[in-house]
């Protein structure tokens, strides 16, 4: 699994997330903030909308199910 970089605000150099001071210029980064935004957040919002989905579909399989016995 590959680690995507984000790039500096400051000088423009890509480099990991998970350091919280840009290795190119020292421009300190809040932790991880960015990274969240831009590849996290809705890739797990997507995730969580599935295994809710899916869930809700199991649900109704159960009842249909219980209410032919
Ligand atoms: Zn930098």
């Amino acid at each position: 699994m590959e680690v995507e970089l984000i790039s500096c605000p400051g000088c423009g150099e890509e480099f990991s997330p998970y350091v919280n001071k840009c290795p190119h210029c020292g421009l300190h980064m809040h932790k991880r903030k960015h990274a969240n935004v831009t590849s996290g957040g809705s890739m797990g919002m997507a995730i969580r909308m599935m295994v809710g989905g899916l869930a809700l579909v199991l649900l109704g399989i159960l009842f249909a199910w219980w209410s032919t016995l």
